[in-house]
């Protein structure tokens, strides 16, 4: 199989800091694969280049075989790549069905009304928001809140969904229906997140990516990398 994703020695400075250090990654079609690390190894960096929103100093990525190092973040969007990230995107204002078809409408120029409309309330649907498609989404309750950005995602019917930190401030209960989520979108798509929860991790993910320091410290499954030594002195025993 090939993968969905790949980058050949991806590095971002910013000035004297390699805040992405050199790194060869992919990722297969379908995969739920976590990135974990400590603060400030450069997880959000690196998703940020793959997405688009911040140029890499040198490197590439490919989708599909598909140079698309120097695309604008909006084509990538059209090419199947979608993202929620940390901070929160929602437009508080709005209603959620509006902070749905937002992105669509920006990024997904000619679609047809109706097109529209069953894409964003099939994104609610699946994240569960669909009887409160009108509510301003300022007025969502925090969990309702990052499940919205999900659904911003997924109406973007993307290949590769991005979710930066997805159960950061969930509760248990809310964390719980969040992995059937990122389960069920794994059916047709493939998901990368960034995430601190180590019980989210090791039970949700396929694959984890382990990164320290701008660079790629050890890549398996969580039993590998939980059995990995050098992991638990970087990362894992300090957390
Ligand atoms: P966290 O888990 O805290 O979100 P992270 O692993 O996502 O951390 P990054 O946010 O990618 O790490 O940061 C990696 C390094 O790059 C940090 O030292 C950070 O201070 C630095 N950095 C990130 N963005 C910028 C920027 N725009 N300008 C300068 N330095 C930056």
């Amino acid at each position: 199989m090939t993968p969905l994703l790949t980058t050949r020695d991806l590095r971002k400075n910013y000035g004297g800091l390699r805040a992405v250090d050199g790194v060869d990654f992919a990722i297969m079609p379908g995969e739920i694969r976590a990135v974990i690390g400590p603060n400030g190894a450069g997880k959000t960096t690196f998703v940020s280049l793959i997405c688009g929103r911040v140029p890499p100093t040198s490197g590439q990525i490919v989708l599909d075989g598909n140079d698309i190092t120097d695309l604008p973040a909006h084509d990538r969007v059209r090419r199947g790549i979608a993202y929620t990230f940390q901070i929160t995107s929602v437009f508080s204002a709005l209603s959620a069905y509006d902070n749905v078809a937002l992105p669509v409408q920006r990024t997904l120029t000619g679609r047809s009304k109706g097109r529209l409309h069953a894409g964003v309330m099939s994104a609610l649907e699946r994240t569960g928001l669909a009887d409160r498609a009108d509510t301003t989404a300022g007025a969502l309750s925090y969990g309702h809140q990052r499940l919205l950005e999900v659904a911003m995602g997924l109406a973007l019917k993307p290949r590769l969904l991005i979710l930066d930190e997805p159960t950061q401030g969930l509760s248990d209960g809310e964390i719980e229906s969040f992995m059937q989520l990122a389960r069920e979108i794994a059916r047709d798509a493939t998901v990368l997140l960034i995430e601190h929860n180590m019980q989210v991790v090791m039970e949700l993910a396929d694959r984890i990516t382990v990164m320290n320091a701008g660079k790629i410290l050890a890549e398996g499954t969580p039993e590998q990398i939980r059995a990995n030594a050098e992991v638990q002195r970087a990362y894992l025993g300090t957390e």
